[in-house]
């Protein structure tokens, strides 16, 4: 489905619900006026259009409940919205919708190095959030490129993958409680932060990724680690996908298992980051694929920079590694990480793009991307590949770059020429079509090819039991 068809619902509020709206909020949760409306209607990949005519921005869950009550009463659909980084159309709301921003819900209420778990409010900044938890000695894994306006809430809302995913898991991994308000405004109170629970469904799980479908997400426990004392991060010039996943099993065993992070990326994509941005090519010539590693332990002493040694040793003397620099001082660590954050900038000034996320086992990612290369290649044969990615979990970000002097438009019309032939290749391999960023509007419609009919189903089932109303986030993530 190309992004033009899938839309917003223009569907308008019924009359005399903004009026009544305003009885159930507190002051200045109501924006209406268009130019403060502007940065919420806004959409990161600018694919859809938001055309809401309420934005609500409530300051606590018993505001979220009683706006909820009251949308449930007039049958209004409410968009839940974080920090508006997501990347399938997830906060886009229509004429007839309320969308909902948390980002005023953000305080830290405690961080308990004790129990390790963090307890805050939906709308905290990722990035905050670390910070607390380094404030107090420990360590909070989930780290993205939009770490620095992406809330909790829709992290968990996704349930967030990132760069940590290789050794501390998704979002879903690092959550132990949560609040949430239901459709009808209801406040489920799971906010246990027990790391055992057994007692029934895990409700939890279920509002994890379910992208504002079934609840909107107030508050969560998380888990904190202890804080990273040992770290080495390098850059590596390698010669094909099939090495780095040799590179990456042998940096697994000869670091005792402490690698937190492997990022794949194609020389395409290094090329149009030194380009397009404000960073330098990290070699005197260039290689066809490269990655970033990083080690890190909460061990004190010196041991991981002898680990790292001797991987390196050997990683250079099996030919695995053509050439490396590996980072001697923070800034060197912020200089190299850039080079893999920055390809997204570097994408939209490279020109139009049709974007995958997808993953597949770990060992068949470099079949992934050969399968994938020569079909997209076969259709537009000087398209760019700009394949890169966290692929110490099987994620690959199988981005098609349009040919160079090409029309943007007229290379955006073969969307659904190209998706097709990525997602054969992704789900012959065993694959999912979207590995970290969800569903969305955007591929709403795509899934339910791809997605098992009875898993379908089920979902739908799960979506008119929690919402009968269908008025969480209607159309997006689970369509009918
Ligand atoms: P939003 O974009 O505001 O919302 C996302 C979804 O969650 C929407 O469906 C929304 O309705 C719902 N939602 C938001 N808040 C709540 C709530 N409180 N309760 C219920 N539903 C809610 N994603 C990754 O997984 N890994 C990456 O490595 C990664 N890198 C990125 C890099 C860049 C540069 C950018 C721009 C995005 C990246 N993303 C990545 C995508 C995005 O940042 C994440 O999906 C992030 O978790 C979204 O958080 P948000 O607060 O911006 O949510």
């Amino acid at each position: 489905m190309t992004p033009a068809h899938a839309k917003a619902s223009n569907a308008i509020l019924p009359e005399g619900f903004a009026q009544a709206l305003a009885h159930v909020c507190s002051k200045n949760t109501l924006i209406t006026d268009s130019d403060s409306m502007q940065r919420f209607l806004i959409e990161e990949r600018s694919l859809f259009t938001s055309n809401a005519e309420i934005v609500v921005a409530p300051s606590t869950a018993q505001e979220v409940s009683r706006i909820i009550s009251l949308c449930a009463q007039w049958e209004v659909p409410v968009v839940p919205q974080g920090g508006n980084t997501g990347l399938v159309g997830g906060t886009v709301a229509g004429r007839g919708e309320v969308l909902m921003s948390l980002q005023k819900l953000n305080r830290i209420l405690e961080v308990d190095a004790e129990n390790f778990t963090i307890t805050v409010e939906a709308g905290c900044i990722l990035a905050d959030v670390q910070k607390a938890a380094s404030d107090v000695g420990c360590f909070f894994p989930l780290s993205l490129g939009a770490e620095g306006s992406c809330t909790i809430g829709g992290n968990i809302a996704s349930n967030a993958g990132g760069i940590g995913v290789l050794k501390y898991g998704n979002t879903r991994e690092l959550t132990l409680g949560l609040e949430v308000i239901l459709s009808d405004g209801r406040i489920w109170n799971g906010m246990r932060p027990l790391y055992k629970d057994n007692t029934g469904y895990s409700l939890k799980n279920l509002f994890i990724g379910s992208e504002g479908s079934l609840g909107i997400v107030t508050k969560a426990i998380l888990k904190l680690y202890p804080a990273h004392i040992q770290r080495k991060k390098a850059f590596c010039a390698l010669n094909s996908p099939r090495d780095a996943l040799t590179l990456l099993a042998l940096a697994r065993k000869r670091s005792g298992d402490d690698v937190t992070a492997f990022e794949l990326m194609s020389r395409f994509s290094l090329e149009i980051v030194t380009k397009h941005t404000d960073n330098n090519e990290p070699f005197s010539e260039s290689y066809p694929w490269y990655a970033l590693i990083e080690f890190s332990t909460s061990r004190t002493g010196n041991d991981l920079e002898l680990l790292f040694e001797a991987f390196a040793e050997e990683a250079f003397e099996t030919g695995l590694i053509l050439d490396a620099v590996v980072a001697q001082s923070v800034d060197q660590e912020q200089r190299l990480a850039a080079l893999r954050e920055s390809i997204p900038e570097a994408q939209k000034k490279a020109g139009g793009s049709i974007k995958h996320d997808v993953s597949v086992p770990v060992s068949k990612v470099p079949d992934l991307i050969e399968k994938a290369s020569a079909a997209v290649l076969a259709l537009i044969p000087d398209a760019k590949i700009c394949a890169f990615g966290h692929v110490g979990d099987g994620n690959v970000h199988f981005n098609v770059t349009q040919p160079d002097g090409a029309d943007r438009k007229v290379f955006l019309e073969r969307w659904d020429d190209v998706n097709a032939v990525v997602y054969e290749a992704t789900t012959q391999l065993g694959g999912s079509i979207s590995a970290e960023h969800g569903i969305g509007l955007l591929k709403v419609y795509e899934i339910n090819h791809y997605r098992d009919p009875v898993e379908g189903e089920l979902m739908r089932t799960i979506k008119a039991a929690l919402d009968p109303y269908n008025i969480m986030n209607p159309g997006k993530l689970v369509a009918s």
